[in-house]
């Protein structure tokens, strides 16, 4: 067969494949093109799963002479030169998007100019232009598309259920909407408003109203890159991660590594099975990033991808560790940290978070629903007679190792849990105690755990680890590589009590080791440590591991379940609690605690409706 150029109609089609593979993916470009018309009001109104869809907007509009050529292929007034791809400030710039939808659809489009006194209208019946035509209308453009993909029955056999499509367009408004609170959203489908997205001051407050949910701000800077997070508290969670929305440049990202990155960020503060509800809103240099790597423009590629993800990861955590959601129960502003919680490795990292309190007063929010084992628990503790001890019942000796980090000073971050009155101890593991709207079951164990791990974590970042010395040095056979891993390490493992140096290529020895920890622990953490960094490469690593290591440590040197306290003891282990603004999270994601509002326990035994 000899070679010919493809037909204007063929390439057409291919091209509404890329474009515009889905109706979702044309409502995206619909509603991007009134965002680059720099309008503040959008109204998008859709039916049979986005097989007509109509987008108006007051943007700018288009004069009339050029709407024919708004409809033509690789026409564009946003880029002339290729190098302008690099320094986008617009969505579109492809020039495909119109020119493809027409080609397989009844498309109408209609606008007017600011300064025109009418609006001018065209039509496009699946690739051929119509007369230009003079209407009424206001300032701004409206697109109307009917009958997508109906001349190419190959691509409608692909498209989904209607209200699959009908999910994946609200879903594509949504993301377009957290991009840009300073549009205002009106959304319609089957003839009712199915949502307003007033214009909103900050991407907190559009956040919340689109995630419909109690969210909280950080904002973090890192080597030009500004990261702006919109995050749900730990107790507040989704089942998948779909509800983790990534923004680069102001575009909607599909972006693993980012998205992985906020997961991270949430590590040992969720269970199994839990995601952290987010909007992240990432700038950078536009040199640091190739938008146009995709034909719907859903990723983008990194020139540093591991600055992205510390950018990202560091702005969540330290959003997290001020546990802003505490000082909404409470109604006491939670102070500032409680200790320096960066897992600074390399000091050159400017510090430049910021904190926005949360403007307005949210008394109520989703929390963690009680579960069924939530009220086996508290069965348990309710036939377990609460064994009151008093000051004077033999105190339990406390390993030495913890006694070591008690000495460390710490601040206090918040007084929510020492101010809570206990009651008793159930079942010999859970401290029960009160205040005047909750009773709450405290996991002893868990508690300890976790305070543990951040006197631990603390420890570390400030050089405070009680070391032990090794008589005789303990080998460590290993893979060369390992070797290698963690001997590049060894000043950083210094700081968490374990010294250790290679001895040729396939060993080490290890000098000392924290107080209270087990060779074994010790060990095997450092061979995973090893691991890791051979996998994913050294920095982000050890940080981590270092993490796991104090975690391992810490579940090593607690108070078990199974133990009496006494009323002293378990005070202590509350205002304990206080120190870390974390504390109600184990370092496992387990919860520390479980809560049972008194309101809910009247409900239950019928004394209000
Ligand atoms: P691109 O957005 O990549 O430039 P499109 O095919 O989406 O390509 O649009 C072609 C051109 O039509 C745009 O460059 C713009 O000038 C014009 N246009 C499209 N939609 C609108 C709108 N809603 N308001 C004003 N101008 C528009
Ligand atoms: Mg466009």
């Amino acid at each position: 067969m000899s070679i010919r150029l493809l037909s204007s109609e063929v390439i057409d089609q291919i091209a509404a494949g890329e474009v515009v593979e889905r109706p979702s993916h044309m409502v995206k470009e619909l509603v991007e093109n009134s965002l680059d018309a720099g309008c503040t009001e959008i109204e998008v109104e859709f039916d049979q799963g986005g097989r007509r869809v109509r987008v108006t907007d007051n943007g700018n509009g288009i004069a009339t002479e050029q709407l024919t050529l708004a409809l033509a292929r690789h026409a564009t007034s946003k880029i002339s030169e290729a190098d302008d791809l690099w320094k986008l400030g617009t969505y579109g710039f492809r020039g495909e998007a119109l020119a493809t939808v027409a080609a397989v659809s009844r498309l109408m489009l209609t606008s007017r100019t600011l300064d025109a006194k009418t609006a001018s209208q065209i039509k496009n019946e699946f690739g051929t232009n119509s007369q230009l035509e003079t209407v009424g209308g206001n300032p701004g453009t409206t697109v109307l598309i009917e009958e997508l993909f109906a001349n190419v029955p190959a691509r409608l056999k692909f498209l989904k259920s209607e209200s699959a499509e009908s999910s994946q367009i609200k879903n594509t408004l949504k993301a377009l909407a957290l991009a840009r609170p300073d549009v205002e959203f009106r959304i319609r489908s089957g003839g009712k408003l199915l949502s307003v997205w007033p214009r909103a001051n900050s991407h907190l407050e559009r956040a919340e109203q689109i995630l419909e949910t109690e969210l909280f701000s950080a904002t973090y800077t890192f080597n030009g890159f500004e990261v702006q997070a919109s995050f749900a508290s730990p107790h507040n969670v989704a089942g998948q991660a779909r509800q983790i929305w990534i923004f680069v440049q102001g575009r909607w990202v599909q972006d693993r590594g980012l998205q992985a990155a906020v997961i991270d960020a949430y590590r040992g503060l969720l269970m199994h099975g839990e995601y952290p509800i987010a909007s992240i809103q990432v700038k950078c240099p536009p040199e640091e990033v190739d938008v146009n790597i995709h034909p719907a423009k859903s990723a983008v590629r990194f020139r540093d991808n591991q600055t992205a993800f510390r950018a990202v990861h560091r702005c969540l955590r330290e959003g997290l560790e001020k546990a802003p959601w505490i000082e909404n129960q409470t109604g006491v502003h939670a102070p500032s940290k409680a200790y320096d919680s960066t897992l600074e490795l390399s000091p050159s990292e400017p510090q430049a978070l910021s904190f926005q309190a949360p403007e307005l007063d949210r008394t109520q929010y989703q929390k963690r629903e009680l579960t069924s084992a939530h009220y086996d628990v508290l069965k348990t503790a309710a036939k377990a007679a609460p064994t009151y001890l008093d000051s004077s019942t033999e105190r339990r000796p406390e390993t030495t190792f913890v006694r070591n980090l008690e000495q460390i000073p710490a601040t206090r971050a918040t007084s929510f849990w020492s101010q809570l009155q206990v009651l008793g101890q159930a079942h010999l593991t859970y401290i029960l105690a009160e205040n005047n709207s909750t009773l709450y079951l405290i996991d002893q164990h868990a508690a300890h755990e976790r305070i543990a791990y951040e006197r631990l974590m603390s420890a570390w970042k400030t050089g405070l680890i009680e070391r032990q010395d090794l008589l005789l040095p303990l080998t460590v056979t290993l893979e060369p590589e390992a070797v290698e891993a963690i001997g590049a390490q060894a000043v950083a493992l210094a700081k968490v009590g374990i010294e250790l140096e290679p001895i040729g290529h396939e060993a080490i020895a290890i000098r000392s080791m924290p107080v209270g920890i087990s060779e074994k622990a010790v060990v095997s953490s450092l061979k995973e440590l090893a691991r890791e960094i051979i996998e994913k490469g050294g920095g982000f690593a050890l940080e981590r591991k270092i993490s796991d290591l104090c975690a391992t440590m810490a579940c090593h040197s607690v108070v078990r379940a199974g133990q009496a306290l006494s009323v002293e003891q378990m005070q202590t282990l509350l205002e304990q609690m206080d120190e870390f603004p974390l504390s109600s999270f184990c370092p496992h994601g387990r919860p520390v605690s479980v809560e049972y509002p008194y309101q809910k326990l009247e409900r239950d035994f019928g004394r209000i409706v």
